[in-house]
């Protein structure tokens, strides 16, 4: 590794530090050497941002949608073209293998959709006689923009996208834990061709950024991704301030249902990725599977071979399927609940018993069986390779177990009986429900969000422009105009 990075905070076009100088040290979490110095930004960064924001709104908003989809349509080819250094970033700061990196073809099919995708509409009515009423739809202004680490470029792609088309301007906070990939489009704004102002970028924690953006005055929306706690978080600011309008995308513990007619080498095959890939840092990631009784020891073993074969090791490496957890929190994190486990779970598989990781924060994937339904492996979202494969012996107990979760964010089935498969689909708690599939299998145009605790909004090329549009209804006297006909 060379020199460390030395990031910046984008305001207003200006690649700047922070106003107090302030930064804070990213470490690789499979070398643990220091990869970056990151720009912390302050309560004032916010405060210059949003300002930044607010004053090139007035222009951005009154170009048509063309206009604003030239410099988004940049992007996408910036986004597309530089695939390596932005896979290899997040590779350094958060041990996402390059191998798995498909972030740059999302963001760059998110970025020219929007480019082309603004034409928001309202609706027209005769009903009230003599008047001619109408209704708009219109941008907020100010709108912000905060993303977890676990596909930093996935999530700034898909909020930043359809709020700028929309004509939004908008400050986007990154992931303490992955930066670098948002800082690096940071550098490409200009270029694109956005006026100053339009999409400023802070890196930092939480606290202070993220939390001095959620209780903004002068922001008016607040689209977040990340965990239900801090989705509570930033809840209560909005309350407390001026009620901006929030988005949220949150956290998961995805059940996935395998029927005893289910072709279960593919069940176990597409189980074991959904949870592992990412090294298990995914929110819709089936943590909790559920195996009719009857096929429980078939299924253990082709799951337990296919989490055997993942290659371990350095994520900036093309070989590598597996890399390490994102940081030293998440680390310890994981493990904690890998020792809670042993003692919670009837039986503990783990695929790496005895390894030695040297200085890498690498967990080896680990299966729970026998686990008791109310524990707290089985209730909390542990965000590691970390699964339980508990067993049901009829449909509704499946149902049941499925649903007993405060979460509800992607459930998926396996079987061969298409009437069972709906008939239980429709029955699951829960915004995505993949059939004889799972996560990550979506659908880019369909809605993307959670029910419970999963979230409150949707997201996709769809859905997403709507978060960032408010409605207004005008009612025009017409005098003379009569009624419906
Ligand atoms: P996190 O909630 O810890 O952090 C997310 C972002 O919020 C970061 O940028 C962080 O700095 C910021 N933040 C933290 N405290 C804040 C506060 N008080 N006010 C404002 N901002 C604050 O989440 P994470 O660890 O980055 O990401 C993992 C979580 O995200 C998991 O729970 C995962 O399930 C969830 N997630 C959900 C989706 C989805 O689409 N539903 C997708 C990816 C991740």
């Amino acid at each position: 590794m060379g020199a460390p990075i030395e990031t910046e905070l984008l305001i207003n076009n200006k690649l700047v530090p922070a106003s107090d100088n302030a930064t804070f040290d990213l470490f690789s979490p499979h070398t643990g050497e220091l990869v970056a110095k990151v720009a912390e930004a302050t309560v004032t960064d916010v405060d210059a941002a949003v300002a930044a924001a607010q004053a090139a709104f007035p222009s951005w908003t009154s170009l048509s949608p063309q206009q604003r989809g030239i410099p988004l349509k940049k992007m996408g080819e910036l986004v597309a073209s530089e695939k390596d250094e932005l896979s290899k970033l997040d590779a350094l700061a958060m041990g996402r293998p390059v191998s798995t990196y498909i972030d740059s073809h999302y963001a760059a099919t998110h970025f020219n959709y929007f480019a082309e995708a603004a034409y928001p509409q309202g609706h027209t009515s005769l009903n009230t006689p003599g008047f001619l009423n109408m209704s708009l739809r219109q941008p907020f202004g100010v709108v912000a923009i905060i993303i977890p680490w676990n596909a930093p470029l996935v999530f700034f792609s898909k909020k930043v996208a359809p709020a700028v088309a929309a004509g939004n301007c908008v400050v986007v906070k990154s992931s303490e834990k992955a930066p670098l990939t948002s800082w690096k489009v940071s550098q490409w704004i200009e270029k694109c061709g956005f006026p100053p102002g339009v999409i400023n970028v802070l890196s930092g924690h939480g606290n202070v950024s993220g939390q001095a953006l959620a209780e903004h005055m002068k922001v008016r929306a607040l689209s977040f991704t990340g965990s239900t706690r801090t989705g509570r978080a930033i809840q209560i600011a909005s309350a407390e301030s001026n009620l901006k309008k929030v988005v949220f995308e949150l956290g998961g513990k995805s059940p996935a249902l395998v029927f005893d007619d289910a072709d279960i080498e593919q069940a176990a095959r597409e189980t074991e990725n959904s949870i592992n890939w990412n090294s298990g840092q995914t929110c819709m990631a089936n943590s909790r599977i559920y195996v009719a009784e009857s096929i429980k020891e078939k299924f253990l073993e082709a799951f337990t071979r296919f989490a055997k074969a993942r290659v371990l090791g350095d994520p900036t490496q093309k070989a590598t399927t597996h890399g390490p957890q994102a940081d030293k929190i998440q680390h310890e994190n994981v493990k904690r609940y890998i020792e809670l486990g042993k003692g919670e779970a009837g039986n503990t598989i783990d695929t790496g018993a005895g390894a030695d990781e040297g200085k890498s924060l690498m967990v080896h994937p680990v299966i729970f069986t026998h686990v008791a339904e109310q524990s707290r492996i089985a209730k909390e979202e542990i965000f590691g390779p970390v699964v339980m494969v508990n067993t049901f012996k009829t449909e509704e107990e499946a149902i049941a177990k499925a649903n007993d979760t405060e979460f509800g964010l992607y459930a998926a089935l396996y079987t061969k009986d298409l009437g069972r498969a709906v008939r239980v689909g429709k029955k699951l708690e829960s915004g995505m429900v993949g059939i004889n599939c799972t996560s990550p299998t979506g659908c880019w145009d369909l809605p993307f969000g959670g029910w419970k605790g999963s979230g409150t909004g949707r997201e996709s090329l769809l859905d997403s422009m709507d978060h960032y549009l408010e409605q207004k209804s005008m009612y025009i006297r017409c005098p003379g105009i009569g009624g419906i006909v």
